[in-house]
């Protein structure tokens, strides 16, 4: 019966490892990892041969087909050291000369199963006939074991510097290594020589695993290399760094900004802060930076990366920094040359402005000038006739202004003309009374009555009879009349208005002056 399950576990291994060869095989080009992996079924397929020969065929002399099965473990344990290394560190390449320290155990063991002498120490036989295992078979057991330790702690080794490794559960490495080791050590420690190994078995689940994790994860085959060759090409220098800040990998346009030498990984570990100070001081605010590396001014854009595995175990970062320096001097110069033109322009647009405003302005009194009231009319009677309000205005004239210029000369006139300007704007709403031409001015009133009007008019000439001005001569006080015109909403007509302030105003002059005359036909 145990026969039977031995043969069934036997025959299923054999077809499991087939399997899992040809589905090795059929991923198409082979990487280190692959030949390994597929070096690993041919060794554990030999090894559950023999192990079926020698259940089948009970040899008498134990020692040539124990020989030849340490051979056989002696490959696989070579072949999963080779795998575990090449899993370990995408940058490995398995040439001649690093694989050959991983042959060295097979090789020897080979010459233990040829040379009759070694090979007669792989088993003894003692006085009573029972056969245990020899000295060389356990320096073969001990270096296959430490080998193993190897590669399992290298595994661990590598978990933490290399982020997929994480993905290595628990569980995954106790079916992986503790099953065929616990199968073979009780093996070689308990049961008798010759008995049914169930080691390869073991072995075959190790396989899977292995195949499951390493290779269908997409670990260290052609994605990896792929990976690493893209991230070595990058136009983005990238600093990987671990938990405490070190360096731990970094492209060749990392080295470059950085001017450290061209191992990606570097060991003994420096970290950031020694390696790139510039960008260790800024790589907590991601962003654009201006900064200074090796006395060149450069503008980089940074952005981090937090690298966890699988748990969300916090494993480091990944600093990524662009070389924006020139896109960005472009645009800064762009934005400077917009900024210059929009002040320019604005500084046209005020100068625009003021030019408009001082064609609409008298020079002598600061007041707006006849212009200035001729563009405003209508819009001032269109108003009035929306609003249903009448329309006042207002012709002030200085009275014998012409003796002032006569008896003080022009510029006392001028003077005088300036503060009888301030004394009539200080009495009327800002902007509503204007000059009209020489000592004439114009007031406009919205929604005043002629009487209202008039009564302004009143104050206006009021205002202008209180300016006195100072010379050495003496003091000068000027009187003025005002003829008024107000016109009803419906029909307003502001040139006729004009013409009736005017000629009121003739007749206030007629009337010997210092008055308000009010038309008499609005
Ligand atoms: P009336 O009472 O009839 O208005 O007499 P008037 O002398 O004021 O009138 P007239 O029209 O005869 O003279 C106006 C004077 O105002 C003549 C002109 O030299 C003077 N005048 C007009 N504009 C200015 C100015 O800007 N500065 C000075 N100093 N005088 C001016
Ligand atoms: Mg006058
Ligand atoms: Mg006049």
């Amino acid at each position: 019966m145990t026969d039977v399950l031995v043969w069934v576990a036997y025959s299923a291994s054999a077809m499991t490892l087939a399997a899992l060869g040809v589905a090795v095989v059929r991923r198409g080009r082979l990487t280190t990892a692959g030949l390994a992996l597929l070096a690993l079924i041919v060794a554990t397929l030999v090894w559950l041969v023999e192990a079926g020969w020698g259940l089948a065929f009970p040899p008498a002399d134990r020692a040539p087909l124990l020989a030849w099965t340490m051979v056989a473990a002696a490959l696989a344990v070579a072949a999963i050291r080779i795998l575990v290394r090449a899993a370990g560190d995408a940058s490995w390449r398995a040439t001649p000369l690093t694989v050959l320290p991983y042959g060295v155990h097979p090789v020897a063991v080979v010459m233990v199963a040829v040379i009759p002498g070694l090979r007669a120490l792989v088993v003894v036989a003692s006085a009573d006939g029972t056969v245990s295992y020899g000295p060389v078979f356990w320096v073969h057991a001990v270096v296959a074991y430490l080998l193993l330790s190897g590669a399992i702690l290298e595994m661990l080794g590598a978990r933490d510097r290399i982020p997929f490794l994480a993905k290595f559960r628990p569980v995954t490495m106790i079916v992986a290594w503790a099953l065929p080791l616990a199968i073979n050590l009780s093996l070689i420690l308990l049961a008798p020589v010759g008995a049914a190994d169930m080691t390869p078995i073991a072995l075959t689940l190790t396989v899977g695993v292995l195949y499951l994790t390493v290779l269908r994860g997409g670990f260290s085959d052609l994605s990896p290399i792929a990976r690493a060759e893209v991230f070595e090409q990058l136009v983005d220098a990238v600093f990987v760094t671990d938990t405490r800040g070190n360096l731990v990998d970094t492209n060749e346009k990392a080295r470059r900004l950085a001017g450290l030498d061209e191992q990606p990984v570097h060991s003994p570990h420096i970290s950031l802060q020694e390696a790139c100070p510039a960008i260790a001081r800024v790589v907590d605010t991601p962003g654009e930076h201006d900064v200074v590396i090796g006395a060149q001014p450069l503008v980089l854009d940074i952005a981090i990366s937090h690298l966890t595995d699988e748990r969300g175990r916090h494993l480091g970062r990944a600093v990524r920094a662009r070389d924006i320096t020139q896109s960005t001097a472009q645009r800064r110069e762009l934005a400077r040359i917009h900024n210059a033109l929009a002040r320019e322009a604005s500084a046209n647009e005020q100068l625009r402005a003021e030019l408009a405003d001082q064609a609409l302005r008298d020079v002598g009194t600061g007041l707006h000038n006849r212009r200035y009231v001729m563009q405003l009319l209508p819009e001032l009677v269109a108003r009035c006739e929306r609003d249903g309000l009448a329309l006042a205005i207002a012709l002030i004239d200085l009275d014998h202004f012409k003796v002032v210029n006569d008896t003080w000369g022009h510029s006392v006139g001028d003077r005088v003309l300036e503060a009888a300007a301030k004394a009539m704007e200080s009495v009327t709403p800002p902007g509503m009374i204007a000059r009209f031409g020489g000592e004439e001015f114009i007031a406009l009133w919205p929604g005043l009555t002629v009487q209202e009007a008039a009564a302004r008019a009143d104050a206006i000439r009021a205002a202008c009879a209180g300016v006195e001005v100072r010379t050495r001569e003496g003091v000068i006080t000027v009187t003025a009349s005002a003829g008024v015109a107000s016109s009803p909403p419906g029909d307003i007509d502001a040139y006729a208005l004009i013409d009736a302030a005017d000629a009121a105003l003739y007749r206030a002059k007629d009337a010997d002056r210092d008055r308000t005359w009010v038309a008499s036909s609005h």
